[in-house]
């Protein structure tokens, strides 16, 4: 929780802002557009109608006075005044027609459109590179774009056919008053202006407040997740924080609000001051229509309708600010949706398939890596070569460097300086499909997909993922056929407890899950093992790697671990220590130069014997 240390972003200018508006206005209808063609057409047809047809009342309105007044004095029939309120029942009755029509076009696109702003951000988000995700910033616009995308998009386009709807109908109003008295057209519009820069100025502060509580927000989303998650449930219980979890999530909640509510209180009261304006300007008018049908410049009908006009005028003015107000902090959202959606993800220019060198293997040269926002290098001028088949086990203490190690190799990281190269190529000389194909990776953090435990294997190679054999083999050969095969549904049960009937599986045996999904990858002559052995014993993980050994003879294989008796197995064995390589050698080799391995190596076996 550091809002202190999130820049306080910087005052838009008035220009920049109004600007800014209308090209996401824009996007808007363009993002409707692309959505649902039909339903934005019908959408503004009915808002014309729906614009024009209040001003068509007032004028039959006033006929049907002026048809009353003559009537009385006998000047006309009674037929007439009836025909015309008969008509303006047939307006009402049309006007109730559009606005159910709209309704239903809305709750139509609102759906849709949600839907595709939610594909959108998650297209982006599975684009991103590691390094973006990781990254604060984004992660902030990421989580301000989810929570709005089903109701923002939508909520601009009602807003802007809103403005048009009631803009028409003060057009239409205007040209009726205009026959009145221009200087009342004046005063309508005058009395709108001051609300508007009001309208738009708390909508930025509102906005600008929810953005720099941004990461008390994310904050708050976490605490969540931590109290109502089921792998988190063990350790909350048990430590017995779930109180103290509360008490921060309602201290965020307090903090903020504070805010929040001062400034929906002085949004009140400015307001309610510019209400107070608007309400002079309009008795102020209605009482010179009133003098000037008094005066019999004006019929009673005209005086009727002239004051219907000017009221519902206002109506409409305010409806218009209203519309302007909140479709300004929906054109902010949109703004922060579009810069995510527009954060440019690092190239990645690749497109070889082959390496220059034939059977060269993996080479780092000279490789150095520091993390965004660190001081030491995690890796730091590593050189190492592993050709083809070799099996080459990492050791190093806790941070050493050996998973981003991994993590460079698979190039979820470019190095900061220093080159990779698979086959001679360098890493980003190769197409990121066909270097990603040739290596199958289980990290130490491996998902538990919540899948089928078939399709849980399956994904390790999406073309063959529903053959039946295939992921067979990659369970034998990843020791989890056995007791896939005891359960009473073997590859069709459903894994996890997030879903019904799911079934959860010990730490041992998900790993062996994450192994058989390693294996699926045949076409993968590089295999990664980073710790994924953890949650087993000892013998375990010596028979796996010991398949490893015999099962991918061809296959150039890393692995890490903290196990010497495993670690011993390999051909050769590298040292890390703050990311540079200490020392390198087959186990033999080690042990004589009695250094650092020697070292761990004994320490280990004493405590097993
Ligand atoms: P190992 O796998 O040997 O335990 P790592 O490669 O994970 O070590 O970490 C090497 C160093 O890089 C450590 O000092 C660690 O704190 C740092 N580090 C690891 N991951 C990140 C990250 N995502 N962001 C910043 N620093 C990291």
């Amino acid at each position: 929780m550091s809002s202190s240390s999130q820049p306080v972003p910087s005052r838009p200018s008035d220009v920049q802002r109004y600007l800014s508006f209308f090209s996401s206005t824009a996007r808007a209808i363009r993002l409707v557009w692309e959505t649902d063609r039909r339903l934005l057409v019908a959408m503004a047809g009915l808002t014309v109608v729906a614009g024009l047809l209040p001003a068509a009342m007032a004028v039959v309105g006033q006929r049907i006075v002026d048809a009353v007044v003559a009537a009385q004095q006998g000047g006309a029939s009674t037929t007439t005044a009836l025909g015309w309120v008969a008509l303006e029942g047939l307006l009402v009755a049309t006007m109730a027609g559009v606005r159910r029509a709209n309704d239903v076009s809305q709750n139509l696109l609102r759906a849709q459109l949600g839907h595709r702003v939610n594909l959108l951000i998650i297209d982006k988000a599975r684009k991103l590179d590691l390094s973006q995700f990781e990254d604060a910033q984004t992660y902030d616009q990421m989580t301000q774009a989810r929570r709005g995308a089903s109701t923002r998009p939508l909520s601009l386009v009602r807003r802007t056919f809103g403005i048009f709807r009631n803009g028409l109908s003060l057009v239409s109003y205007g040209a009726l008053l205009l026959s009145f008295s221009p200087v009342a057209v004046v005063l309508l519009a005058l009395t709108a202006l001051p609300a508007f820069f009001i309208e738009t100025r708390f909508a930025d502060l509102g906005f600008r407040l929810f953005t720099w509580r941004s990461p008390e927000k994310r904050m708050q989303n976490y605490l969540e997740i931590v109290v109502s998650r089921e792998d988190y449930a063990k350790e909350v219980k048990l430590l017995g924080i779930g109180p103290m979890l509360m008490e921060r999530y309602n201290a965020i909640f307090h903090d903020v609000f504070g805010e929040e509510a001062t400034l929906i209180r002085k949004r009140g009261v400015w307001g309610y001051a510019i209400s107070l304006l608007s309400t002079l300007a309009l008795y102020g008018t209605y009482a010179w229509i009133a003098l000037s049908a008094m005066a019999n410049a004006i019929t009673l009908g005209q005086m009727t309708m002239y004051l219907m006009v000017f009221k519902q005028g206002q109506g409409a003015f305010s409806g218009v600010l209203r519309d302007l107000g909140g479709m300004y902090e929906d054109n902010l959202y949109l703004d922060n949706l579009y810069q995510f959606l527009e954060t440019e993800v690092p190239a990645w220019p690749g497109t070889a398939t082959t390496g220059t060198i034939d059977g060269d293997g993996i080479r780092f040269e000279e490789v150095s890596f520091t993390y965004p926002g660190a001081t030491e290098p995690a890796l730091d001028g590593l050189t190492l070569h592993i050709p083809p088949g070799r099996k080459l086990a990492l050791v190093g203490h806790n941070g050493s460097g050996k998973t981003t190690l991994i993590k460079l190799l698979t190039g979820l990281y470019r190095p900061s300086s220093g080159t990779i190269r698979i086959d001679g190529r360098p890493l980003q000389e190769w197409d990121r499909v066909a270097l990603h194909a040739r290596v199958g990776v289980i990290f130490q953090d491996f998902v538990r997909y919540q899948f089928k435990v078939g399709d849980n294997i399956g994904v390790g190679d999406l073309k063959r993922m529903d053959d039946p054999a295939q992921r067979a083999a990659a369970a034998e050969k990843g020791m989890a056929r056995t007791f896939i095969e005891a359960m009473p549904q073997s590859y069709d049960t459903q894994l996890g407890r997030w879903f019904k009937d799911g079934r959860e599986l010990s730490g041992g045996q998900w790993q062996k899950i994450a192994l058989s999904r390693a294996f699926m990858r045949e076409e993968a002559n590089i295999l990664v093992l980073d710790e994924p052995t953890s949650a087993m014993d000892a013998e375990a993980e010596a028979e796996i790697f010991s398949r490893v050994q015999s099962l991918a003879e061809d296959k150039l294989a890393i692995l890490i671990s903290h196990r010497f008796s495993t670690v011993r197995m390999a051909d050769e064995i590298v040292v890390l220590a703050q990311g540079r390589i200490v020392e390198q050698g087959d186990h033999a080799t080690l042990m004589e130069q009695d250094g650092q391995y020697a070292h761990l190596f004994s320490l280990q076996a004493k405590g097993y014997q």
